[in-house]
């Protein structure tokens, strides 16, 4: 990353970038605000927006070997970029249990010895198609279960869990691990028959 390329949304939490071609799921997810840092809605603003997908597509052309035709974000994108990052989470946590179908419109092709995938439209539905891809080909292989959202509630990092056994709750054990323990420790020692 050179000085004038903004970081990815997961970058500015310092989080590490879910591996091949998922991290723009948890791109999208990472734009959200959060009160803990404190840090802005990446999709409230039209700049701030095109600055992340821009940012995501980069790396999503890194881990893929793909070179990503840009996307561009009108302020008309915005709604739309919103619902999508409500309804991935909700994939994700488990609360979205029969959302409404999305339609996945991509080009592929078979170059030297692999495919490669280019989403179509433009704004928030070539952004939508190439998340929706991404997520399909994770769940596939398995790796969807490791996108996770920090059980923080007034953080919601997305991370990916690579411990051995998938245990991970908090995106930082230092930070939202240690504040949640000691919240449910405290509450403990108030009323001793809470769990
Ligand atoms: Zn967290």
């Amino acid at each position: 990353m050179t000085s004038d390329e903004h970081p990815t949304s997961t970058q500015r939490l310092g989080v590490d970038q879910a591996p091949k071609g998922l991290s723009v799921v948890q791109d999208l997810l990472n734009t959200a605000g959060m009160t803990v840092a404190p840090l802005p809605d990446l999709l409230a603003d039209e700049t701030t927006a095109q600055s992340a997908v821009d940012a995501s597509m980069r790396t999503w052309g890194e881990q893929t070997g793909q070179t990503p035709a840009r996307i561009s974000i009108s302020p008309q994108d915005l709604p739309a970029l919103r619902e999508l990052r409500d309804q991935v989470r909700g994939w994700l946590t488990g609360e979205a249990q029969d959302s409404a179908p999305s339609r996945l419109a991509v080009d592929i092709s078979f170059r030297g010895d692999r495919f490669e995938y280019e989403p179509q439209g433009g704004g928030a539905a070539a952004v939508a198609s190439l998340v929706l891809m991404e997520a399909l080909l994770a769940a596939r292989t398995g790796t969807l279960a490791r996108l996770k959202i920090c059980r923080n509630p007034a953080c919601g990092a997305a991370f990916y869990d690579l411990s051995r056994n998938s245990a991970r709750v908090w995106h930082d054990m230092k930070t939202c691990g240690n504040v949640m323990n000691l919240r449910a420790s405290r509450a403990r020692r108030k009323d001793p028959s809470a769990t």
